[in-house]
């Protein structure tokens, strides 16, 4: 059963989800465009027609009613098809050409802005893969053709909707995979009983998911691991289960907003990586701040390559407001156009910026149910003298944040 594998698997940090600012009111339509990969020189082609993308649509508009999203496919106009022997065997971050595959994905998905693009591709060997996978440090799915895409023995419709959810920013349910329950209770065993060893997600609706795989596709529906006894998420989309289809609330609200962020930039998780003479933020001095010590945070596990130089500059209290000035020395003083690149995330505070005593630009709201990229945060245009303080501060909070922290990756000075 491998074949039902996405090969995305860092851990989230996540806690409880509640949709904030970029997920209010109405339904979302969000476009598929379906793209048929093959070679270069057109040979294995994706196993799939215009026609059987429907199938994927229609289970998908089910199973995310309750997230508010609704997916919009005609066959005639969002079916297309590329060549690229690139793409055509990508298999998921542990590929030797990874790299290169996601800035192309991402490339091709950039030329469709407003939808959510999905590669069917034949796979690396001969014989044409059954997987998928996705994630929401990029910003496309990768899926088998209709004809392989098979679980327990049947047509597998529900697959799309699962890869739409890591897209979304829905880990699995289930934090490791069994191949017995010997092997689930020794895990549970060495974690002293604790049933969160269990737990993918962190969402508190959710059931931790011992997933022992030869059950996935049999009828069991509980367990009992040195005498507790787990009830196993089978209808989640999210788990590996032959019956997984639907959202708990806690997913449907994660994936709205996630939508809407990704709405917000062009169907795309912003990135600070192409950012023209970056100033770093962690590597300014530091002049005061409000108590706690500045760190830099290597952005690995969040999807390093979305910041600039894989690092931000972490900062701030969780219980309390907090603020820090860091010195900014520009060569040439004049007038600047100022922009901050920074960090959402579900402990951030509302941060707004100082330049020499004065407020630039509005207070931005960090709060993210997920670690995320901001992308372009304009500060307006600023006189900078040959010596400068720059003060972050965050005095309030979003509703849904649980703390005041911050997290600030860089800054570009562009002369006027
Ligand atoms: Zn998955």
């Amino acid at each position: 059963m491998s074949r039902w594998v996405p090969l995305i698997v860092f851990l989230c940090l996540s806690a409880v989800d509640v949709s904030g600012a970029a997920s209010a009111g109405g339904t979302y339509a969000i476009r598929i465009q379906a793209i048929r990969v093959a070679d270069d020189d057109g040979s294995r082609r994706a196993l799939v027609e215009a026609a059987d993308v429907v199938q994927w649509v229609d289970f998908a508009n089910t199973c995310y009613r309750p997230a508010g999203l609704r997916f919009l496919y005609e066959p005639e106009r969002d079916f297309t098809d590329l060549r690229s022997t690139l793409l055509n065997g990508v298999t998921g971050n542990t590929d030797p050409d990874w790299l290169e595959a996601r800035a192309e994905g991402n490339r091709v998905a950039a030329t469709h802005p407003d939808a959510l693009v999905v590669f069917f591709r034949h796979g690396p060997d001969a014989e044409p893969t059954g997987a998928g996978f996705s994630w929401w440090t990029y910003d496309f799915i990768v899926m088998p053709g209709w004809a392989v895409a098979e679980h327990c023995g049947v047509e597998k419709p529900k697959m799309l909707s699962h890869e739409i959810g890591h897209y979304l920013g829905l880990p699995h349910t289930f934090a490791g995979m069994y191949q017995s329950e010997v092997g689930a209770e020794l895990a549970f065993e060495r974690s002293e009983l604790d049933p969160g060893c269990f737990d993918g997600d962190g969402f508190t609706d959710t059931p931790p998911d011992p997933l022992v795989r030869p059950y996935e596709c049999e009828d069991v529906d509980r367990i009992a691991l040195m005498g507790e006894t787990f009830v196993l998420p089978r209808t989640n989309i999210m788990s590996y289960y032959f019956e997984a289809k639907s959202l708990s609330p806690q997913q449907a609200a994660r994936a709205r907003w996630i939508a809407a962020y990704r709405r917000e930039h062009g169907m795309s998780t912003p990135s600070h990586a192409g950012v023209d003479s970056p100033i770093e933020l962690e590597s300014l001095k530091v002049i005061r701040t409000s108590g706690p010590t500045k760190t830099d945070q290597p952005m690995d596990g969040f999807g390093r390559e979305l910041w600039s130089d894989g690092t931000q500059m972490f900062f701030g209290d969780s219980e309390a407001p907090s603020h820090i000035r860091l010195e900014l020395p520009v060569d040439k003083p004049g007038w600047y156009d100022v922009t901050l690149y920074g960090t959402r995330a579900p402990d951030y505070g509302e941060v707004t910026v100082l330049i020499n005593g004065r407020r630039c630009g509005h207070s931005f709201n960090a709060y993210a149910p997920l670690v995320l990229p901001s992308g372009a945060i304009p500060l307006g245009s600023v006189r900078l003298r040959r010596s400068n303080v720059i003060e972050f501060r965050t005095d309030t909070r979003d509703e849904a944040s649980k703390g005041y922290l911050m997290g600030l990756d860089c800054l570009q000075l562009k002369r006027n």
